[in-house]
């Protein structure tokens, strides 16, 4: 079987993202990126993340061909292809898509998230964007979702959910759940009336100190513990 480690790896993190609450029943999905074969290996489609296992896990190639795999793959198969072919400098190697929802509901607004608490700097920027509403599972929902992201690394889909990207699942993943905690304080200061958003300066500053935060150098010379 191809991309053994990635399709554990895949089977693994959708039963963390439903156990965290980010998705319910088969809402979300999530992919590995091997740019070396230039292969990604991704969720199958309407299947329940306590379901599945590593074979069901589809690998296609970057046009979107099967290269393995029985099940139909992910309807985004199509969103997941896209951030990997924009990402030109490697950063890119796994994205998780969810349909959380504090996030969700910032999207349904057309609002974006913005810097209410500094762990919004683990995306690398001060504020999440939201693309405009398109239909599930289209190539006009990848292009678009890809634009407006703009080269960073998450995106709110307006009435949808979100996408985080990041060099690794297990970066993606944190990403969607810091992510999330960040849209749900932004909410809860919407709903109260006030809130206080933090600078791009003062985010800048977060950048820096998350490169040292925890126990190891980040490897990609990008945040680390975050
Ligand atoms: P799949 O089950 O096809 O991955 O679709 C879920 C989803 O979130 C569509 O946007
Ligand atoms: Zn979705």
């Amino acid at each position: 079987m191809r991309m053994e480690s990635e399709r554990a790896l895949i089977a693994e993190y959708g039963r963390k993202m439903s156990a965290a609450g980010l998705s319910h029943g088969t809402a979300g999905n999530l992919s590995i990126y091997d740019r070396q074969t230039g292969w990604m290996a991704i969720t199958p489609s309407g299947v329940n993340y306590f379901d599945i296992t590593p074979e069901d896990i589809v690998i296609l190639d970057l046009d979107g061909k099967v290269v393995e795999g029985k099940r139909k793959p992910s309807s985004e198969s199509g969103l997941h292809l896209g951030f990997y072919r924009a990402n030109t400098d490697g950063t890119c190697g796994a994205v998780v898509h969810t349909h959380s929802n504090y996030a969700t509901t910032l999207a349904i607004m057309g609002e974006p998230i913005r810097a209410v608490h500094y762990v919004i700097a683990s995306s690398g920027t001060h504020e999440i964007p939201l693309c405009e509403y398109v239909t599930f599972g289209t190539p006009e929902l990848a292009e678009k979702a890809v634009a407006a992201c703009n080269g960073g690394k998450a995106v709110l889909l307006a009435n949808h959910g979100l996408v985080a990207t990041g060099v690794d699942l297990n970066k993606a993943f944190s990403l969607a759940c810091n992510l999330e905690d960040v849209a749900r304080l932004q909410w809860q200061c919407m709903c109260a009336g006030r809130m206080n958003v933090l600078t791009e300066e003062q985010i800048q500053k977060v950048m820096v100190r998350f490169k040292t935060y925890g126990q190891t150098t980040a490897l990609d010379g990008s945040l680390n513990g975050y």
